[in-house]
Order: structure tokens, then sequence, then C-alpha cells
């Protein structure tokens, strides 16, 4: 037999009251077995309780109760640096954005208090009661479960179980307990420093006005509707965490399980309840449960306040030793003169309990924490505590250089949020449609633009040369990694880009780092386009330059730029075409600029290397202006269909970087398999010209139909197609929507754009056809039956809230 009955129910009058009731303070409302009783009775936010009792077999006795309730929670409210507006949207493609389901243990028990277990039994009898709640949890696909109110003194106690079982402690909402040492409410007043009285005396004759009686209610189950609906308007007013929906049945119960304990004070102008305030009478407390008023009549009578203040008459009257204020809202209660004392909340994500801490920290992020500092009574009375410091767990220490990766959070609140949508994992090849999670959907983030990373020509000589080469070179060209076919592909390039000389690189990355290192340094200025490639910036560091940005495509603001450094030996760095934003470099002049300023130019051509130009070299190719470019970079990952990236240039250059960039002396070469890829693709861009016009042809027609949606999208004449959304959750929502209803595209945000630019990137092939584009345009028009985002005019209105 186990040492321990552990007996779930759903209804708390399965459990004895006797048994419940022998573990549970029952001067004070909070868990006691009556008060569960009226929550579930009064199906509050149609929360659904369970009761555990814990029995020890071997000695016959109960040893330990837990009550939790299961719900749905919008923590919407809880995530500060969200957008009410961006949330509005998101919510009409998912409108449970940001609703999670949970187990709450102690919401709605006032003092926060979830469990109780006989003292000596802690261990052993709470991680059975955290294992029986997971276990529930899971049963009801609950996101995450959170303990409220383990207060200070009981912390050092639970944490340790806690954190055994992968809970993350953080800061809760505080307590607010007043001492009362006052025989009457005069008394206190004259306690009060002058500036406080002033202001308490002055609010309480705001009730004095003609047609307002305060007066306590006799008969609360006769206005109980009036009460829920009070509540309602304050809660529905709050800015913070505040969810549970009191309902008139939650006051009838209470009036009917507690009788005398229960006091209502009302505010009444003529006749009608403008405000109301529930307390409980324990033996020593008195507490405040809930107020509720009219907001808009607020000011006027100074409804808020006065509830506190006519409780705490009453406390005073009555003689109790303590005013409970309960949590939240500390401005009142501090101002009375209440102390605060901290409570720990522990929460588990269980969907993923390594996240466990970014949940704690989203949490507490939304909880207000009381300010430190009243100063409320003539001579010094309260002994507040100071607020406890940060509990959410960390897993290394501050000077371990790991401790980063502690506060590293973005990437798991996304997950969170159920938006997370990166490393997404395709079951196909790409070509006009892939399979992402067993479902073909239309592919329009490839930058296989051209369409040949699944040409059956491209793939046989990939195939062949694997054959005859094997499957990788094992060194760098310097010394064993150098093949023939490497420099028969550095010769085709070079006839394509009219250089002089030619090298690979195992990335497009790697070329641009190693490029820009190798020719720039310490003495020398590095000048990018702002939205150049990360590639090019991470060059431009290694290299230590002093680096500058110009505005986009500003050749003007380059300009500029140049004539202030004229002693300087300049390096001028541009994308020829935008990776992210699809736009074309204005080369002609950017050429000019350059030649008049002495700078030497570097463009890469990823985005435009057999896409443009009649031989389909890229943008410098197009221009005719190849040989005027000093330093042309490229990757084999776009177009060409494979990976890898080159250098064009004239000799002495190129043979200066052969020997001098480390990235292409420090790392293995290009493997067979990629090289031949290259090799077979640049063939078949040059004979057939026909797919670089279908690209451009396709993404235009893409480009002018979401344009006349009315979406913020761009076209230049270039297979990348921006759908601005301007917002993080938004675009990643957007995504999410947009690959629910069958098309794959690519979300942008901070640092591929800068903040406020974010944007979902469309990349058109050369193989999409008429019925794949009225495919994703169809899926567009669609979502105009949501909110979207439309185009902005003139700075104005940037979502529609519906269809135009
Ligand atoms: N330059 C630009 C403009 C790019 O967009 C990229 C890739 N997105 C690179 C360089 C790096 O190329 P790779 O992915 O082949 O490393």
């Amino acid at each position: 037999m186990e040492k321990f009955l552990l007996s779930t129910f759903s209804s708390i009058k399965e459990v004895s009251k006797v048994v419940w009731d022998s573990f549970v303070d029952n001067s004070r409302i909070s868990m006691q077995y009556d008060h569960l009783h009226a929550i579930e009775q009064s199906r509050i936010n149609d929360h659904k309780p369970h009761y555990i009792t814990v029995y020890d077999n071997t000695m016959k006795q109960y040893v330990g109760v837990a009550y939790f309730i299961a719900m749905d929670m919008d923590v919407s409210k809880s995530a500060d640096d969200l957008k009410p507006e961006s949330v509005e949207i998101v919510k009409q493609w998912f409108p449970n954005f940001l609703k999670l389901k949970m187990i709450e243990c102690g919401l709605l028990t006032g003092t926060g208090q979830c469990f109780a277990i006989k003292e000596g039994y802690e261990s052993e009898v709470l991680p059975l009661i955290i294992d029986e709640i997971e276990k529930q949890g899971k049963e009801l696909d609950v996101d995450f479960v959170l303990y409220r109110d383990v207060n200070k003194s009981n912390f050092s106690k639970y944490n340790g179980l806690f954190t055994n079982a992968e809970y993350s402690a953080f800061n809760g909402y505080a307590s607010t307990p007043l001492n009362v040492e006052w025989n009457t409410f005069d008394d206190y007043l004259k306690d009060l420093s002058r500036k406080k009285r002033r202001d308490i005396t002055k609010a309480k004759r705001q009730l004095q006005q003609p047609g307002i009686v305060v007066e306590k209610l006799t008969d609360i189950t006769a206005n109980a509707e009036k009460l829920a609906s009070l509540w309602k308007e304050v809660s529905d007013n709050s800015v913070t965490y505040s969810h549970e929906m009191l309902t008139p049945e939650y006051f009838i119960s209470l009036e009917k399980n507690f009788g005398a304990n229960i006091d209502v004070f009302v505010v009444k102008r003529c006749e009608e309840i403008i405000s109301f305030g529930i307390c409980y009478e324990g033996d020593k407390e008195y507490f405040l449960l809930y107020t509720g008023f009219n907001v808009s009549e607020n000011r006027k009578y100074a409804l808020y306040f006065n509830n506190y203040y006519i409780a705490m008459e009453e406390a005073i009257r009555k003689g109790k030793k303590v005013i409970d204020m309960g949590v939240t809202t500390y401005d009142v209660k501090l101002k009375l003169g209440a102390s605060t004392t901290s409570n720990a909340y522990f929460t588990k994500y269980l969907k993923n309990p390594s996240k466990s801490f970014t949940l704690a920290s989203f949490l507490e992020d939304g909880i207000i924490q009381p300010e430190k500092k009243y100063t409320v009574f003539k001579e010094k009375k309260s002994n507040r505590e100071e607020i406890a410091p940060l509990l959410v767990q960390k897993q290394y220490e501050s000077n371990d250089i790991f401790g980063k990766t502690d506060s590293f959070h973005r990437i798991n609140l996304l997950e969170l949020m159920g938006i997370y949508s990166f490393f997404p994992e395709f079951e196909s090849a790409q070509t006009n449609t892939v399979s992402l999670d067993g479902k073909d959907i239309y592919m329009f983030g490839s930058n296989s633009y051209l369409g040949l990373a699944n040409d059956s020509r491209v793939i046989e000589a990939s195939v062949d040369a694997t054959r005859f080469y094997g499957s990788g070179c094992s060194g760098s060209p310097l010394m064993n990694g150098t093949l023939d076919i490497h420099n028969k592909l550095t010769a085709e390039l070079k006839a394509l880009l009219n250089k002089e000389d030619c090298i690979l690189y195992s990335t497009g990355y790697q070329t641009n780092l190693g490029v820009v290192s190798a020719l720039a340094n310490a003495s020398d200025l590095v000048i990018l386009d702002e939205y150049s490639h990360a590639s090019l910036i991470d060059g431009s560091l290694l290299s230590k330059a002093k680096i500058a940005r110009y505005r986009h495509n500003n050749m003007a603001y380059l300009d500029k730029m140049l004539q202030r450094f004229p002693d300087k030996r300049k390096l001028v760095i541009s994308d020829s075409v935008f990776s992210m934003k699809g736009t074309v470099v204005d080369l002609p002049e950017l050429v000019r600029v350059c030649k008049k300023h002495n700078a030497r130019l570097v463009l890469d051509e990823a985005h435009a290397v057999g896409v443009y130009g009649p031989n389909g070299g890229g943008i410098a190719d197009y221009y005719g202006l190849s040989e005027e470019v000093d330093v042309i970079t490229g990757t084999f990952s776009k177009s060409c269909a494979s990976i890898g990236g080159f250098v064009a240039g004239n000799q002495r250059m190129v043979d200066y970087l052969r020997y001098n960039s480390r990235s292409h002396i420090f790392s293995a070469s290009l493997p067979p398999s990629a090289t031949a890829s290259v090799l077979k693709s640049l063939e078949i861009i040059k004979n057939e010209p026909r797919r670089r016009q279908n690209v451009v042809q396709n993404a235009k027609k893409l480009a002018t139909a979401l344009i006349s949606l009315g979406y913020e999208a761009d076209f230049n004449n270039t297979a990348i197609i921006p759908v601005y959304c301007r917002d993080e959750i938004v675009t990643l929502a957007l995504f999410k929507k947009l690959t629910e209803m069958g098309v794959y595209v690519n979300p942008v945000l901070s640092p591929g754009v800068p903040k406020g630019e974010e944007l979902l990137r469309l990349s058109c092939l050369a193989t999409h056809t008429d019925e794949d584009l009225e495919a994703i345009i169809n899926v567009f028009k669609q979502l105009k039956t949501f909110c979207f985002p439309l185009k902005r005019e003139q700075g104005q209105l940037l979502f529609s809230s519906k269809s135009a």
C-alpha cells in the first residue's frame, strides 16, 4: 500500500468540511470550505475547480489539502510592451491569441492561499500535490500552472520543492495589511500627517453632497446583479492584471454561506447603488475583499478611496487588529498606511518546462509592485517590509558569461504567444510548393529565383561530381582544396562578370566578411548603405576601419559624406538588389560619386546574379558598368541553386585577397557537388534568358495585385516584394495565418529590417505559374475579410479594421 492516498474532487461538496477546515485558518476568509463552496457555485470565469486531499495511510490521518482551478487567461494585459492595437489586429486572425489555458492555484481565495500541509509533512506532500496538479493540467491540455501567494515566511520552506519540480519563482502581488492601533477613526486621522488627513477628510466630504447616502446593505442577494455589474465596470477599466469576473451568484453565495461575517457597504445616489465594498469579518482581521463603483462618477464622489475609508472605519469600530486590503492597486492602501508583504508566485510552462523562466519573467513584468516610499503618519508607524528582490530564477551567476542567456526571452515569448515561426521544417524539396507539417503549400519565400534548385540537369551534374570527386574537399583552396572544377567555375565567372580574376568562398556570408575585412584596415573609412547585408557590416567591423552609413540609396547624401573625408582611403559598399526590401541600387550615380571622391566600390550582387543583365551577370551587367565596379561579390545560394560565394575584380586586388582574405584561406573549399551545381546553373542562366524575364514578370503581377488590394507592398522590378506590417507580432501572426491558408512567405523582423519596418518578404520564382500566382493573390484577397495591413496614406492609418 502507498504511504499516501491522494484524492481529487471536482466539487467541494464531495469533501468533508471538517477535514478540510481542519487545515485552514478559519479566522479569515481564504481556503475555508464555505468560501470555496461560494466560489464554486458562482461559476466565476467559467472556472473548473478541483480539490485535493492527502491521507497518510500509515498514520491514518489527513496531512494536506489543495485547491486549484482550470481556466483561460488573457495575458495580453500582462504584456506591457505589446501595442494594444497590434493585439487587437492579431486577435482578428487568432481569436485565442494570448489566451493561455492555465491552472491557477489560489485565485479567488482572497489571500491567494491554495494548499495547506500538516507541519513536518511539507517535503513529502507538496511534491505529490505538484505532481497531481500537473497530471490534471496535462489532461486538460493547459499551457501553464501558477501557484499564487507563497508568502515570505513560507518561501524558503517551499522554494526548493518547487524548483526541484522545474518551477520558476517570481514576485507576485504583495499583500497589504494595516495594523490597527486606534480606538476610533478620528484617532487614526489625528495620527496622520497633515496632508494625508486633509486628503481623507476632503474625500469623505465629497460623500456629503445632496442625494448621497452611505449604508450597509441588508439584502445582498436582491442587489447581487448590481454589485457584479459595478465590479465589471472597474475590472474592464483596469489596465493591470485582473481577471476574476465576479458573478451575482458569488455575492449571493457569500451572503448565504457566511451571513453575519459579510458586510457590504454601498454608496447610493437617489436610491441607486453607485459604489460598494464587500468585507469579511474574521476574529482579528477585517478583510476588504472587493470594491466596485460607477467609474464615471468616481471623481465626483471619490468612490474608490471612500470604499477604503468606510471599510477602515468599520474595522476600527469593530476593534479588529488588522485590516487586510488584499493585493493590487496599492496607491490608496499605502497612503492609508498599510504595510507590504511580498508574495512569491511559482509557475511552470507545462508545454516546455525549460521555458518556465521566460513565463515567470513575463508574468512578473505584468505585475506592478508597490511604491517603496510613502510617509503617512506623523511618526513612523508602519513597518513596511522592503519589496523583495527579483525572484525569477537565474541559471547562471551574474559573473558567468552565460549569464546573458538567462535574460534572453524574446524568442521564448513568441513561443508562449503561439506565433513563433522560425526554423520551419520542410519535408520536401523547394519547388513551387513545399511540404510543411505534412501539408503542401505554395512557396513564395525561396531565393532559388530561377527555379534551378530542383532542375534535373543541375541535380544530375551535382550527383556526377560527387561520384567522381567524392563528397568534400577536406581542405582549404590554398592547400589541398582546389579542384579543376573550381578553376573552371572561376573562369566562367570572370567571363560573365567581365573581370580579370575571381576566387571562391564557401558561403556568401564568408565572402563579404573576408573581402571587406581584408581590403580595409584601421586607418581606412568604410561607408555602407544603411540597409546593407549583415555580412558586409560584419566584414566592416572586423576590418576595424572607421564605419559610416549613408541613407538608403541616397547618392547625394553619400556624396556629402565622402566630401568630409578627403584624406581617408575609402571603401563604399552597397548591395545591388537589397535583400529584404527588393530595392535596386542607383548604380550609375553610385559609380559617379565613388569616382568623384576616389573611393573604391564593393557591390554585392547576391540577389542579382542570374536575374539581371543581358548575360545574367547582375545589376552591373544590366547597366554595362561591370568594369566600373571595383569589387563584385555574390553568392551561389540564390539563382545558382547551391551554396558558396565569389569575389571578382582586377587581378592585383583579387590576388591580394587570395593570400590575405582569412575566410578564403582558413576554410575548406566548396564541395564538388556544389561547384558542379553552380557550373550547370551558370550554363542554364546563359542559355535560358527567358527565366530572368519570367521571374520579374511574375513578381510584377503579384506586386500589382497586392498593391491594388490595398496592401503596403512594393515593386522595384526585382523578384522580391516586401509587404509592410510595421509591427513584430502582426508580421509573425500574419505569417502564421498565411501558412495556415496555404502560402509560405518570410517574416522579417529587426535586425533584418529596422524596427517599425517589419515586413513579409515575398519572392517569386521563374517557375511560378499563373495558377500559383492566382492562388497566393486569392489568399491575400481572403485576408481582406480580416483586419489587414493597408497601404499608408500620408503616414496615417496603418491598418484597416475591416475589408475595404
Ligand atoms: N549578401 C546578401 C545581400 C544576402 O542577401 C545574403 C544572404 N541572404 C548574403 C550576402 C549571404 O549569402 P549566403 O547565404 O550564401 O551566405
